[in-house]
Order: structure tokens, then C-alpha cells, then sequence
């Protein structure tokens, strides 16, 4: 039996895996490998693929989890899924790398009984890009397929003086082929079922990529990266590393919340992704200049710590890492909010990555951006300890 539990503690530990890359022969050994590697591309494609709507990431969480572990020492998930993997438990100083792990989404609200499918919004979602799109509904007897309707453009511009209907929550339906409300029930569709898009990852010239919710599971992906790195590179922190996907972002950062408080941590480093504003009929006078490709974002606002986000500001420096600086106003928008303000505060900062169309299906990043944000967390962790002094006066 206890044979056994080494074994698997071995194949499944931190430890155990940082005595693997020591066994490997020299050459193999690398210590400086490029930042993405093929296996990481392949889980991140899997990630995004993989549906993680607000409220039901537990799939989505499952292939995080199984990603990180043999890069943290143990892992917990809270009562609303929320996973955190965990390097160094027993350390009382804390902090925190952040990302969120669902996905923006319908909710079926009414069948009417043409068999025709009525939706209420999971977050965020954009109704403007709807029409016509494939979706998935995760039924209870499984995924059944179905499209947003939409009138033709014969049909819609019959009469010269008829304005063009506009896609609003109350005019958009889903069609999934039945014709009765009996025959959708019998498809396992129920007033409740969550419903996603089928669009997933591309990439496009110039290392560009697409894809559904890369807000903000590019986050999850970068901190797991993080991770990883920090363990084939056997780095030894001073402290304990939180590595926390936090559900239920995009509905009020409720998941980082509950966390927060669990958790209780020192510093928390927080990744999302922010507006790109170089395409057209964005106000960048609003906005700020941001583009994709040229490095992450870091922000100035209450809930970010100035002297932690200076400490970000001089890593980035240090590391030839170009940074992009905005200001947000009274919040962030992202969970570093729900970081700052719990407990009894907790000096947070935000790292963004540039992305181009969000809320969409065809999210768009750099993977240099990507291959950089990844880089100035890393360096930042390994700036950080239980000293860092973080005092504003
Ligand atoms: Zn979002």
C-alpha cells in the first residue's frame, strides 16, 4: 500500500516532478525552454474549445486542474468550483496569481410553442454578433445543436420605409429543429439550460489567434504556464503560491470574492484581458492606446496598488518587457477589485493582455503577448517575498 501512495505521489507531485527533469539525461535537460511549448499550445486549444459558462466551469476547471498538478504541491476547489493549485502550503505569506475561468453565455428562458427558443443573458454575452451564429445547448440529456434565427435579408427589407430590425435580447431565438415545445422538451432542453457558441480556436497570420473567451481563459491558461515554468525551473519561492481560477467573473467578479476571503492573501496578481483600441468606431480619447503585439497592460486605478504595480513597472524594465499603462476610473472591471477590497485589503495588481474584439466569437491576441504577460508574472514571483515592503507611508 504504501509503495503504491509514493508512486503516485511521484507521478502526480511538484517534487516528484522537479526529480524527474533531474534524472533526465544532460541534453534533454532544458533549462531555458521557449515560453509555449507544443504540449501547452495543444491545452490551450483544448481549454478554449472546451465550454466554461458562467456558473458551470466545472469541465472547463477539470482539464485546468489535471494541467497544473504536477506542477503544484496540492490543489483545492471551493464551493462554487473555483480551483486553486497551491506551491508551498504550509508558508503563512501569500500571494496570489489570478485568473477567471467561465465563459460568457445564454440561459434558455421560454419555449414558445412553435418550438422556438427564448434567452435571457449568463454574463456579458453580445447580442449584436447573435444572429445566425451555431450554438450548443447543454441540455440534460447532453448537447443539442441549434442556431440563432434570423429573418432574411428579402424578408426583413420588404417595405422601403420599414426600419431594419436590430438583434435585442427579446427578438433573438434559437431554432434547434423541433417544431413543438414538446418536441424541444424531448430533447432535454429545459427552462434554465445553458446554452454557448460552437466557434473555437484559430490562428490567423502574423502569430494572431481567435477564439471564443480568451476572456478570460487565456488568463487561465498564462497563470498555468506561470506554473509550470516556475517548477522546470525548479525556482524555489519564499512564500506560498495561490495559482487561483476563480469562477464567476463575469457576472460581478463573485467567484474572486469567495476566494479572497478563503484564501486570505498577502498580494494578489490579478490577469485579464483589456481593449486593443486601434480598430475602427473605438474612442480611444475614452479607451487609451492600446495595441495588440505590443506587451500587457498594466493599469493605474484606486484598487491597484501603487507600489506593487511599481515593483511590476521596474521587473517589466529589467526584463525588456514593454508595457502598455491605462487608467481605470472607479474600478477595474476585473477581479482585482474583488482581490483589493477583501478582508482587510490586499495590495493587488493588474496585468492585461491586449485583446481585439471581446465578448465575441472571434476574440483576437498576439502570442507574443501572451509569451510576455507569462514572462512578467513569472519574473514578478520571483521579485516578490515576505519582505517586500508594500508600505504607502
Ligand atoms: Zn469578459
Amino acid at each position: 500500500m504504501r509503495l503504491k501512495q509514493t508512486r503516485a505521489i511521484f507521478k502526480f507531485s511538484r517534487k516528484g516532478f522537479i526529480e524527474q527533469i533531474n534524472k533526465m539525461p544532460k541534453e534533454k535537460k532544458h533549462k531555458h525552454k521557449p515560453v509555449l511549448t507544443d504540449q501547452s499550445l495543444q491545452f490551450l486549444k483544448n481549454y478554449i474549445n472546451n465550454p466554461s459558462p458562467v456558473g458551470f466551469e466545472s469541465g472547463g476547471q477539470k482539464l485546468w486542474l489535471e494541467y497544473i498538478k504536477p506542477f503544484v504541491d496540492t490543489h483545492f476547489i471551493d464551493p462554487y468550483g473555483t480551483a486553486v493549485g497551491v506551491i508551498n502550503p504550509s508558508e503563512s505569506f501569500k500571494v496570489v496569481i489570478e485568473a477567471h475561468a467561465d465563459e460568457i453565455s445564454w440561459f434558455v428562458n421560454y419555449i414558445n410553442e412553435q418550438g422556438l427558443i427564448y434567452l435571457k443573458r449568463n454574463g456579458g454575452v453580445d447580442h449584436q454578433v447573435a444572429p445566425a451564429k451555431r450554438v450548443l445547448i447543454h441540455g440534460k440529456k447532453g448537447l443539442v445543436k441549434a442556431v440563432f434565427g434570423w429573418p432574411a435579408i428579402h424578408t426583413r427589407i420588404a417595405q422601403a420605409d420599414q426600419k431594419e430590425p436590430l438583434p435585442k435580447v427579446d427578438n433573438l431565438f434559437l431554432d434547434c429543429g423541433a417544431r413543438t415545445k414538446k418536441e424541444v422538451e424531448h430533447l432535454g432542453v429545459h427552462v434554465g439550460a445553458v446554452v454557448t457558441y460552437e466557434e473555437g480556436f484559430d490562428e490567423l497570420a502574423h502569430d494572431y489567434y481567435i477564439g471564443r473567451a480568451f476572456d478570460n481563459r487565456i488568463g487561465g491558461f498564462m497563470i498555468a504556464e506561470v506554473t509550470r515554468l516556475l517548477t522546470e525551473n525548479e525556482k524555489e519561492l519564499p512564500y506560498g503560491l495561490y495559482v487561483v481560477n476563480a469562477v464567476q467573473e463575469e457576472i460581478g467578479l463573485r467567484g474572486a470574492e469567495m476566494i479572497a476571503r478563503r484564501i486570505k492573501p498577502d498580494i494578489a496578481i490579478i490577469t485579464d484581458v483589456t481593449h486593443d483600441t486601434q480598430t475602427p468606431m473605438i474612442n480611444k480619447v475614452i479607451e487609451g492606446d492600446v495595441s495588440c503585439g505590443k506587451g500587457p497592460s498594466l493599469a493605474y486605478g484606486p484598487a491597484v496598488h501603487n507600489k506593487l504595480l511599481k515593483l511590476v513597472e521596474d521587473v517589466a524594465e529589467k526584463n525588456k518587457i514593454s508595457v502598455q499603462m491605462r487608467t481605470v476610473s472607479r474600478s477595474t472591471g476585473t477581479d482585482t477589485d474583488s482581490f483589493a477590497y477583501a478582508n482587510d485589503g490586499c495590495p493587488s495588481v493588474l496585468i492585461s493582455i491586449p485583446l481585439r474584439y471581446m465578448h465575441t466569437t472571434v476574440e483576437m491576441l498576439h502570442k507574443r503577448d501572451i509569451e510576455q504577460t507569462i514572462i512578467l508574472m513569472y519574473e514578478t514571483l520571483l521579485e516578490l517575498s515576505p519582505k517586500t515592503n508594500l508600505s504607502y507611508l
